[in-house]
């Protein structure tokens, strides 16, 4: 038996242009979770994927994985929520539960995860994301949103907030101001900003041109702003970072950033080049430097950012838009013309066309 009929907003080919798309959930299983989608946050990889930048993407492609909704069915063995509750979902719905990993509660580091779009389900299915009017989803991967918290603030910490907050935490000390840099001022650095500010960072922005820096420094609350361009600029700051946070999701030279780092210093990869980064092994071996990936974080850790962001009061800046306008939203996230995240109002959206 299928489960209900929803309407997404779907990529049909490489041109990524999203437009009406019917399909269907699964039925309700013991453990699932389905819930009535409220927002979406928009990420650069929802790009990437629509226009099969990274992973080979199957079409219709129905994007969004930084999902809030509230639930209106709840499989017999689900006990952790009721309807009604206010839960979300990000990038993986589905993991192994054997692997080490999985074991070890990162499970987005299993090898069988299952994306939340573009992947395969457990039944066979192509998985659906947020685009969409519902969606159904294993209780395991569904988190709650805080009370405090509005619904569309939750969506952008689901993806973006959780890939800044994972790899930062190791920088949660008090024994010493920790200085930071967030590289790359878009979706995830500037969740990157907020979170190491709250964190008690001293944060160094570096950015591609001078144009955010009044948003940086006033707004975000960011300490200091360099433009990788100005070479006088990047220069005076040569061996003062603890870290770098990358967010850019383009081919960039690392020489120059790795410069900025301290003796020991981490330059933490989540952009996603689509093609390879080069870096010479001097820069590295000089200064025990590391170079290092991570991916979102576990969903203990989307549970946790959550919890932080609200004890903390914090608040992130977000354009809200309907359904009608994610083609146009999605080219202006190119022309990096978005302060800094779209987020859709799904169930404001007309679905029907
Ligand atoms: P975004 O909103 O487009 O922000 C990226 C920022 O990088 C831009 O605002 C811009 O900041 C800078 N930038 C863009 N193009 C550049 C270029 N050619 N050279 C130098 N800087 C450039 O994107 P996002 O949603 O934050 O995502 C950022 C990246 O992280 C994407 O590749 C996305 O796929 C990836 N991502 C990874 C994970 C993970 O788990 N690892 C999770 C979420 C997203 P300035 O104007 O300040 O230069
Ligand atoms: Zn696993």
């Amino acid at each position: 038996m299928e489960g209900r009929k929803v309407i997404g907003w779907a990529a049909r080919d490489q041109s990524g242009h999203l437009s009406p798309y019917s399909f269907t959930l699964r039925e309700t299983g013991p453990e699932d979770v389905v819930f009535k989608v409220l927002y979406c946050g928009m990420d650069h990889t929802d790009l990437h994927q629509m226009r099969n930048e990274i992973h080979s993407t199957n079409y219709p492609l129905v994007p969004g994985h930084e999902v809030v909704g509230e639930v209106v069915e709840l499989g017999s063995e689900v006990k952790k929520f009721r309807v009604g509750d206010i839960i979300g979902v990000g990038c993986i719905v589905g993991s192994c539960g054997e692997c080490f990993s999985c074991k070890s509660n990162i499970e987005q580091y299993c090898n069988n995860r299952i994306f939340t779009f573009n992947g395969t389900y457990k039944d066979g299915r192509p998985t659906q994301g947020g685009f969409s009017s519902a969606m159904v989803v294993h209780q395991k991967f569904v988190v709650g949103i805080p009370e405090k918290l509005a619904p569309e603030q939750a969506a952008p910490l689901l993806c973006a907030g959780v890939t800044a907050y994972s790899p930062l935490k190791q920088f949660n000390r008090t024994d010493k101001v920790v200085k930071a840099g967030i590289l790359g001022l878009g979706g995830v650095g500037h969740l990157g900003v907020l979170i190491a500010k709250a964190m008690g960072h001293h944060v160094t922005v570096i950015s591609s041109s001078d144009k955010k820096r009044v948003e940086a420094l006033e707004h975000l609350g960011a300490d200091a702003f360099l433009v990788s361009s100005n070479s006088a600029e990047m220069e005076q700051a040569v061996n003062s970072l603890d870290y770098i946070l990358d967010t850019v999701p383009a081919v960039h030279p690392l020489q120059s950033y790795l410069s900025l780092l301290n003796v020991d210093g981490k330059l933490i990869l989540v952009g996603e080049a689509p093609n390879p980064l080069h870096f010479d092994s001097v820069d590295l071996i000089l200064g025990k430097k590391t170079i290092s990936g991570s991916f979102i974080g576990s969903i203990e850790e989307t549970q946790e950012i959550l919890e932080f962001w609200a004890e903390k009061g914090l608040t992130s800046m977000i354009e809200v838009v309907k359904m009608d306008y994610a083609n146009k939203a999605f080219e202006r996230m190119e022309r990096n013309d978005v302060r800094y995240r779209f987020v859709l109002d799904v169930a404001g959206s007309n679905m029907e066309y």
